[in-house]
């Protein structure tokens, strides 16, 4: 076939108009949809299953967005408390993430940076070249977590370059990324990316994944390129009230994920981000679905739940708690029947 005859290669959905055009929005939405547009970017990589309405939830504007509440955050997670230098932020001693860029192949409507992403593309040179300088002087940071926006958008070429240098630092001893790439645009977990990630440090890859309905045989596909050439692989996922909020829809992502030889690392509770409260549920409903997944998983299955701090205070567990002072020096213990026993540890 020549290059006339070829039929175009599909493209991603960037704007209203698109999403109208495709079916995935109401001509009579128009209005809203263009207000939460100018607000939150779209973006809808072609490589995503739209048939599958867990997924459309995640991607597809809603005018719910436009319902801002009191206690949303510019910056949920408290990013901008702990930013010593352009593009790095250093929580927690041993660790500093770097803000490798800000672009993303999709833009999550939940998404805890979606007031950052999208907004500049990647570090510059001169900003990484600080944050360098900045680790060099740190010796107690050893790993660094390349975040965004999406690192796995950069070139092959680039990440090489970043990571070479990284890997000049003495103190270093892991890397790790995370990304949704690998499920939402696995074409682009090609050999030279996975070349580009193999070097002096290790690279651990957390991939960002939230329905079951994500692991296409195309996405399998790019997570066993990375497992062939021995790249661990943690995945983490937002409890998102519509998507994937109850114990049945968890179990069958958990289950996929570890047939793929992927770790369910953390389960976020959904961040205080700016016009998502339709995705929020309450604490104790995740604790509830946690709990059920307890009795009915391996393991390897189970992530944590966890909730990070509004402020920047870091990330905790947040149960459910099996453990229970009796009163009089022991323990009252839930098994995941949510029965309850007495141990006496001493
Ligand atoms: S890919 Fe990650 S950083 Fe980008 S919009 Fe989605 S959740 Fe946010």
């Amino acid at each position: 076939m020549t290059d006339a005859l070829r039929p175009p290669a599909p493209r991603a959905l960037t704007t209203v108009e698109d999403l109208v055009r495709k079916g995935l929005a109401k001509a009579a939405d128009r209005g809203a949809l263009t207000a939460v547009a100018a607000a939150f970017r779209i973006r809808i990589p072609p490589a995503l299953p739209l048939d599958s309405a867990g997924v459309r939830a995640q991607i597809v504007p809603s005018s719910a967005e436009l319902d801002i509440r009191p206690e949303e955050r510019i910056d949920p997670i408290g990013d901008d408390a702990h930013r010593p230098v352009p593009g790095l932020t250093h929580r927690y001693p041993d660790r500093a993430i770097l803000h490798a860029t800000q672009t993303c192949e999709v833009y999550c409507r939940f998404c805890f940076r979606r007031e950052k992403v999208g907004d500049t593309g990647a570090l510059s040179d001169a900003d990484f070249a600080s944050a360098l300088a900045y680790l060099r002087a740190s010796p107690q940071i050893r790993e660094v977590i390349f975040t965004g926006g999406d690192p796995l958008t950069l070139s092959p070429r680039r990440l090489s370059a970043m990571l070479r240098a990284l890997e000049a630092i003495p103190a270093l001893e892991v890397i790790r990324f995370h990304s949704r790439i690998p499920v939402v645009a696995p074409e682009k977990v090609t050999e030279a990316l996975v070349a580009a990630l193999d070097g002096r440090l290790p690279v651990w890859l957390v991939i960002h994944i939230n329905h079951p309905d994500e692991i296409t045989p195309e996405a399998a596909a790019a997570l066993r390129r990375l497992t062939r050439a021995g790249i661990p692989l943690l995945s983490q996922t937002v409890l998102l009230k519509g998507v994937n909020a109850d114990a049945d829809t968890l179990e069958a992502l958990f289950r996929k994920l570890i047939a793929q030889r992927v770790k369910p690392y953390y389960l976020h509770h959904p961040d205080l981000a700016k016009g998502t409260g339709h995705f929020r549920l309450p604490l104790a409903e995740g604790q509830a679905i946690m709990a059920a997944l307890r009795g009915r998983l391996s393991g390897i299955a189970q992530p944590t739940y966890v909730l990070d701090i509004p402020g920047g205070h870091g990330k905790v567990p947040v149960g459910p708690d099996y453990l229970e002072p009796d009163g009089q020096g022991g323990w009252i213990v839930t098994d995941p029947n949510r029965n309850r026993h007495s141990y006496k540890d001493l």
